[in-house]
């Protein structure tokens, strides 16, 4: 079998665009720009990109982008009296602080200092708990990505066997909730599993979200099988820089029936649903029904 490839570009911008109507309907119908604030302490490059990358992103769609840079030895005081301000200013819906932050600020206080309406991150203590017990929430972003593009190639995901390999906060564990909500039989796989190997062997679902380039081979894909590789592994090859992700993409895709590259699968998606969520904030924040198709 030779897996579909499910570009998660193309989707990705379907989800912008949907975002950007809804935008220009609020800026039409009710005088209201979504505003998304983004934080970010220090200098790290990657960050510098994401968050570069975020704030086109959100003024691309319409709404108001507001980035807070700050320095690196910002003490915690100061970054949770501007995330104060942030939590209080009816201009801004989203508030995202940008990860990792420097060691000597502590980054669960930090991010439960948001309020839960606001944290379009979805990684609040409040909002871990509304989407446990399958209460409306803020998902975070990229296990929403993911479940976005399962539903549009399975519609239902209901009994199917789902394997999550990887248990962090911001991936693996939400996105196994994701997937119990639709009604899989969730297996979250993690460092200490035991025969890795057989337990992706039964899934009908890979999501894979480890940071191990390419650990993941095609014999241990059930044919058929949807495979949503979240990996993103920087490697040298050939005397190049490469991205790969945490499936060997090649033999995987002989054996799976839907496979997401890396670049270009649930990297994209992920912007995709902070624009979704920021929307979602901002219409939940002025009493109107939360867009159609861009919530869990
Ligand atoms: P993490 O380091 O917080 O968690 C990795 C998880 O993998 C851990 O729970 C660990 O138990 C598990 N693990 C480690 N070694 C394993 C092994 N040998 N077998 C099975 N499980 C193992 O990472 P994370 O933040 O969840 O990110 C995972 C990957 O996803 C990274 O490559 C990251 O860059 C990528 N990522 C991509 C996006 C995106 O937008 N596409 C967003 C977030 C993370």
């Amino acid at each position: 079998m030779v897996a579909q490839v499910v570009d998660g570009k193309t989707f990705a911008a379907k989800v912008r665009a949907q975002v950007s109507d809804q935008v220009l309907k609020l800026k039409e119908e009710n005088g209201i720009i979504p505003g998304l604030a983004v934080v970010l302490v220090g200098e790290d490059p990657a960050s510098q990109v994401y968050v570069r990358s975020k704030g086109k992103m959100t003024v691309e769609v319409g709404m108001n982008s507001y980035e807070h840079k700050l320095d690196v030895d910002t003490s915690e005081e100061d970054l949770l009296a501007l995330i104060d301000q942030l939590n209080t200013n009816p201009a801004v819906h989203g508030i995202l602080v940008q990860l990792p932050l420097p060691r000597h600020l502590n980054e669960d206080l930090v991010i439960n200092s948001i309020d839960p309406a606001k944290d379009v991150d979805g990684f609040h203590i409040s909002n871990v708990g509304l989407l446990v017990t399958g209460q409306k929430s803020m998902v975070p972003c990229t296990p929403l990505g993911c479940l976005m593009m399962l539903r549009d190639h399975h519609g239902s995901l209901s009994g199917m066997d789902a394997v999550v390999i990887g248990r962090s906060n911001i991936v693996g564990k939400p996105m196994a909730q994701l997937l119990l909500g639709d009604s899989c039989t969730v297996t979250i796989a993690h460092s200490r599993t035991k025969d890795l190997p057989n337990v992706v062997r039964r899934a009908d679902i890979v999501i894979a979200a480890v940071g191990r380039p390419e650990m993941v081979p095609g014999d241990w894909i059930k044919e058929g099988a949807t495979v949503i590789d979240v990996g993103i592994n920087r490697i040298e090859r050939d005397g190049k820089n490469k991205l790969v992700g945490d499936v060997d993409y090649a033999s995987a895709a002989d054996r799976a029936g839907a496979i997401t590259p890396v670049p270009g699968g649930v990297g994209p998606m992920t912007i995709a649903c902070l624009l979704a969520n920021t929307l979602t904030a901002c219409c939940r924040a002025i009493g109107l029904p939360e867009p159609e198709g861009l919530t869990a």
